[in-house]
């Protein structure tokens, strides 16, 4: 095989192991995005139900105000009873004291309404601080996992690199131009081989001549259908 078409060959597979390496990389920074947005999620929905607690709390504060305010009133009224006079004050006396009553107890039914709310809102904000934690601990051991694996991966293409630099310099100007377009184009595949009369890159059948005149002169071609560059393994052609 001439000199060139080993080198194409050459690189054609560093460009494969440079590829998966940065799409192996892709996909674990996707993965870090995504453990750290789980745990952003929990953060803020925690927030919210501090937020909802907390207003419940106010408000209950607000309730045993009134509810210490109306237990007062029937206590004044009550101790007025004994001193009225006339059947007539008597009677709204104690109406009087029906209505305050009446009203403690529907204060009294809000808190206890908004005690169960508290706590309902308690257990769930229990339930995600521990999502939270357990997030937090199997997230640690997976973030750091990725950010080694993101070294190795990085160590490994900027060796990759260079060395690509090293085999595409020797690569004549004209047939490195066309491989790069391919490369882009074709992801990753611009270099394939050609065997028994077929394209490996497209799977179309060369035409005869075309090929033969491949297998004579052992060199470059490029595929009438799909464009990749095309070579021929002497001992396969
Ligand atoms: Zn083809």
């Amino acid at each position: 095989m001439k000199e060139d078409v080993l080198l194409l060959i050459d690189l054609q597979e560093l460009d494969q192991v440079i590829i998966k390496g940065r799409n192996q990389q892709k996909k674990l920074r996707a993965e870090q995005e995504l453990l750290n947005a789980q745990a952003a999620k929990l953060v803020k929905l925690i927030e919210q139900l501090d937020k909802e607690l907390d207003a419940i709390k106010q408000d209950r504060g607000e309730v045993n105000q009134g509810l210490l305010q109306e237990m007062d009133n029937v206590e004044k009224a009550e101790s007025r009873l004994p001193e009225i006079k006339t059947q007539k004050e008597y009677l709204a006396v104690l109406k009087e004291v029906d209505i305050a009553k009446k009203q403690c107890k529907d204060l009294q039914d809000q808190l206890d309404g908004s005690e169960q709310a508290f706590v309902t809102l308690e257990e769930d904000r229990a339930e995600k601080q521990q999502q939270l934690d357990d997030l937090k601990q199997s997230n640690t051991s997976r973030a750091s996992e990725i950010e080694a694996e993101l070294t190795k991966i990085d160590n490994s293409l900027k060796s990759e690199d260079g060395k690509r630099e090293g085999l595409a310099e020797n690569v004549p100007a004209k047939i490195r131009k066309n491989y790069e377009l391919l490369l882009v184009r074709r992801k990753g595949s611009a270099l394939v081989e050609a065997r028994k009369g077929t394209c490996l890159g497209c799977n179309m059948h060369l035409p005869p001549q075309f090929f033969n005149s491949m297998l004579k002169k052992q060199g470059i071609d490029s595929c009438p259908h799909c464009n990749r560059l095309l070579f021929i393994r002497p001992m396969e052609g």
